[in-house]
């Protein structure tokens, strides 16, 4: 059966698989990104030879790649926490494996692929909201995945303190430097030394302390590491009230690497939505965990290969 291989460049790691046409994912791989700059930007295209190589007997046609990043044409043309700008993936994937290639936002892509799993899905807004390093937005509406001029649902850099840390893109206080993977593990960190006969000291141990951390101690009951769990979860919902007062989707659903681990950070950023002002709707963690870049990106190129096919 013809399938395509969808790949999810995300900000520390990259996650690839072989999707058949109906969903169905094989030989799912995922790995650390490599610090090298040249290694990283070869990621993508590697990890396609390697499934390819893998499975010479699978008919694979197509390549989707899903990026931590805006895109225009095929073209990675800025990307905040990759450390990435102006990189060709279609022509460079394409020219590396010979199969047609398809790039896209990870979040377009979360969101696509997690829209077609809701009832209704083609009457109705449906929001996506991924929270890992970063926040990305996907927005469908009746069905189709809305990018207004190419980056619609760049909701990681809506301000939400003007005088915040700053932000990988030139603002301060972005959305996803307050509330994001990025903020938390920053937040253990500073816990750590304040308190360095804390909790989150103690488990981290010799390694850097991060949001993992953050969330075990936490899950222990540590008062300091609840608390920075609530404060966060405050600040999610602040910026999400932001976004839904404009979209006012039927549906909103929170995926990502940070909503993919159950545990109190997950738990409290769930229980966070209950207070939006602006959101009359559903709320749902992800059905598809952190896979769904992944399937989405291979649907995407799928999609393209059957337009062309049908002429
Ligand atoms: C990027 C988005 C991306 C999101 C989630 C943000 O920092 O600007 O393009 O979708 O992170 O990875
Ligand atoms: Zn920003």
């Amino acid at each position: 059966d013809p399938a395509a291989i969808g790949i999810d460049l995300g900000a520390t790691h990259i996650r690839a698989a072989i999707v058949a046409a109906d969903g169905t994912v094989s030989s799912v791989v995922r790995h650390a990104l490599p610090a090298d700059a040249a290694a990283r930007r070869q990621a993508a295209a590697n990890v396609a030879l390697h499934l390819l190589a893998r499975h010479p007997d699978r008919w694979i046609h197509a390549i989707g790649l899903a990026v931590a990043g805006t895109i225009a044409d095929g073209v990675l043309t800025s990307s905040t926490n990759l450390g990435m700008q102006a990189v060709d993936y279609r022509s460079e994937i394409h020219a590396a494996t010979g199969r047609a290639t398809t790039v896209l936002n990870d979040a377009h892509a979360a969101a696509t692929a997690e829209a077609r799993l809701v009832d209704g899905a083609r009457t109705a807004t449906i929001l996506m909201v991924t929270v890992g390093t970063g926040i990305g937005g996907g927005l469908v509406i009746n069905g189709a995945l809305h990018t207004g001029t190419g980056d619609a649902g760049e909701i990681g850099h809506v301000v939400v303190d003007p005088g915040g840390p700053s932000c990988g893109c030139g603002r301060r206080g972005c959305w996803e430097q307050v509330a994001g993977g990025l903020a938390l593990d920053a937040a253990a960190s500073d816990e750590a030394r304040a308190d360095p006969g804390g909790r989150i000291a103690a488990i981290a141990g010799d390694r850097h302390p991060g949001a993992a951390d953050l969330a075990r101690a936490a899950a222990e009951g540590d008062s300091a590491a609840m608390g920075v769990v609530a404060r966060h979860a405050g600040l999610f919902a602040a910026g999400l009230d932001n976004v839904c007062a404009v979209v006012a989707p039927h549906v909103l659903i929170l995926g990502g690497g940070i909503m993919a681990r159950p545990g109190p950070i997950r738990d409290a950023y769930l229980a966070a939505t209950r207070t939006l002002r602006w959101h009359q709707g559903d709320v749902r963690p992800a059905n598809l965990g952190d896979n769904a870049g992944m399937i989405g990106a291979a649907q995407a190129a799928w999609d393209n290969s059957r337009c062309r096919a049908g002429g």
